[in-house]
């Protein structure tokens, strides 16, 4: 069956991609060998999971023994795969291998990037192991940006999630770093245990490279504690490993190391010889850390045996080495400050509009206390005059000045109004919300009673419909302001030349959670121009009827108070409609 005549080829890819990164412990450049190997046969049957698990292999391989351009291209492929078909598992573990390319190649910011990445979706996935691996490199950058707190915790976390699953490589990997970490706390006690478990694990599990950076570590120890025999054994047995393995990394690390202690023994043409290596070597790889380290030594060197052009020379290389290390640094702590800045930007930005809108809130607190308090004050002087008018009207008979006092009464009662306006608007806005049960019957009454003096009242059919059911609950006052408006303006736009009317009715729409307040009237309308101007302060349409232009701007403030909504619909000279909508949730 052609079935399985497939089957069995992708089985047998399956296979070699195993085997091969089984092998990466013990023969690196078998695993190599290995993947290519897959990687060809998946080509050959087009089996598309295979080619992309041998591409992240290989990229995976090549990243261990630092050949970072060869490994790219291969994660680029099999990232494009992984992300058409969606398989986020691999896909985090390209972003871990390009992670580790970059933060291995000192680019600190891409390396926390991508692993970062890595790191949530193997999260999310539960997979305890590649978490583990993912944060040991997470790890080695706070190192690098010395927070050296964070580092510890995370390699700290590493044991605990690699515990959990009997992982002894990520133990033994998390152990390594974190034992170099307590030596920088001076703690050799726990620096030795953190190293010494370590090499056990590394030789149980057969790791070599594993056991070669695990010995430089002890080395270090012993460095530390001046114990220069077993730190130079450690030292050699290291970097033995590191060069059989080709860990280039691992080589100048030890290199230095190893020159330095020289140095500082006297040893010194065995430290030349090391730390010349280590520039060499280093070279190879642009290791500037490490190199401008070594020149330093060098010039140390120089300097003691009063080789005074040589130690000039090796000054002047390390500071041009070391220039180069701090401008990336400076590079990288600018990116994080960027970024920080930006972040301090938008919430200054936030504070700024904050206070911004508190003082804007501010002045429109005094200005409605200023308008409050004029209009207040000039009550009583209108009232003054107003009563004038009439002692006057019993006094003079002359018909011409009578005629002008009634124009001076006509102005009054005018700037009455308008400070009646202002004294409701300010009123309205300073109350608090009061939730009370809202009778629409005695609120209308009262209105209508209110407004009976208006020309033309007389003759307006005034009709009201309540519905029964409705039960309603609401701040009082703005539910007064908003049908006192309403219907003082039905009556005073009403048209005296016929039947007019004025239908008022308060219903609940079908759901039942608004109230809808409708004011019907026959009167002069409103212009098709004018309809969004209105609600606006002071606005005016009509002038052969008196009016301040703070009606309609009272009751939409009333409107919004209440988180209503208004809405109108008029036809010039035919009428006009307001339709207020309530919604009967609580206020507050
Ligand atoms: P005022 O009535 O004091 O002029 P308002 O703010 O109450 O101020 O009304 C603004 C304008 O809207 C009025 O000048 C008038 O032109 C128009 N208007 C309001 N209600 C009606 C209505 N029922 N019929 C016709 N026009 C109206």
């Amino acid at each position: 069956m052609p079935e399985t005549v497939e089957l069995l080829p992708k089985n047998r890819i399956d296979k070699l991609l195993s085997d091969s990164f089984e092998l990466r412990v013990s023969n690196i450049s078998l695993s190599i060998d290995t993947a290519k190997k897959a990687l060809v046969l998946s080509q050959e049957i087009k089996y598309l999971n295979g080619e992309a698990y041998a591409n992240s292999y290989l990229a995976f391989f090549y990243m261990i023994i630092t050949k970072h351009q060869q490994a790219i291209p291969h994660i680029d492929l099999a990232i494009n795969y992984f992300e058409s078909v969606g398989d986020n598992l691999g896909l985090a573990f390209n972003y871990n291998t390009y992670g580790s390319i970059f933060y291995k190649t000192e680019d600190y910011h891409y390396g926390l990037k991508y692993l970062l990445k890595a790191y949530h979706i193997y999260n999310e996935l539960g997979d305890v192991l590649k978490q583990s691996r993912t944060l040991k490199s997470i790890g080695a950058i706070y190192e690098f940006f010395k927070d050296y707190s964070k580092a510890k915790k995370t390699y700290l976390q590493c044991i605990e999630l690699s515990t959990s699953i009997d992982d002894f490589n990520g133990i033994s990997n998390a152990l390594n770093p974190l034992s170099g970490l307590y030596l920088k706390e001076h703690n050799v006690k726990k620096a030795t245990e953190a190293i010494e478990k370590s090499i056990l694990l590394k030789q149980k599990s057969k790791d070599e490279r594993g056991v070669g950076f695990a010995l430089y570590g002890r080395a270090k120890v012993f460095d530390y504690l001046n114990k220069h025999e077993e730190a130079e054994a450690n030292y050699l047995k290291s970097l033995e490993i590191h060069q059989n393995l080709s860990e280039h990394v691992g080589v100048i690390m030890t290199l230095n190391k190893l020159g330095k202690m020289y140095l500082r023994i006297g040893k010194n043409d065995l430290a030349k010889k090391r730390l010349e290596e280590c520039i060499k070597e280093g070279d190879r790889s642009h290791h500037n850390l490490v190199i401008y380290k070594a020149y330093h030594s060098l010039y140390e060197l120089a300097k003691k045996e009063n080789r005074t052009t040589e130690a000039l020379n090796y000054l002047e290389k390390h500071i041009e080495f070391k220039d180069k290390v701090q401008k990336r640094d400076v590079e990288h702590v600018l990116k994080s400050v960027q970024s920080l800045a930006k972040i301090e930007m938008l919430k200054n930005e936030a504070k700024w509009q904050k206070e911004k809108t508190e003082e804007v809130q501010k002045k429109n607190k005094e200005l409605d206390n200023f308008v409050y308090k004029v209009s207040h004050d000039l009550r009583g002087p209108i009232s003054s005059l107003l009563g004038l008018y009439n002692v006057v009207k019993l006094d003079v008979t002359d018909g011409k000045s009578i005629e002008y006092f009634d124009m001076y009464h006509e102005q009054i009662q005018r700037l009455e109004s308008i400070i009646l306006d202002f004294i409701d608007l300010t009123r309205l806005k300073e109350s608090t919300l009061n939730n009370t049960p809202i009778d629409f019957k005695e609120i209308i009454d009262q209105c209508i009673r209110a407004y009976n003096y208006l020309p033309n009242f007389e003759n307006i059919a005034i009709s009201t419909n309540i519905d029964k059911a409705v039960e309603f609950c609401s701040d009082k006052s703005s539910v007064n302001s908003i049908l006192q408006n309403l219907i003082e303006n039905a009556i005073k736009y009403s048209n005296p030349r016929k039947e007019a009317f004025i239908k008022i009715d308060v219903s609940e729409n079908d759901s039942n959670d608004q109230i809808i307040l409708t004011i019907e009237d026959n009167g002069a309308g409103i212009h098709e121009e004018y309809k969004s101007k209105i609600f606006d302060m002071f606005f005016r349409a009509n002038n052969n009827v008196q009016g301040s232009g703070l009606g309609l701007y009272i009751l939409k403030t009333a409107v919004d108070r209440i988180n209503g909504e208004v809405l109108l619909t008029s036809e010039y000279k035919k009428g006009s409609t307001f339709k207020v909508i309530l919604p009967k949730t609580n206020l507050n």
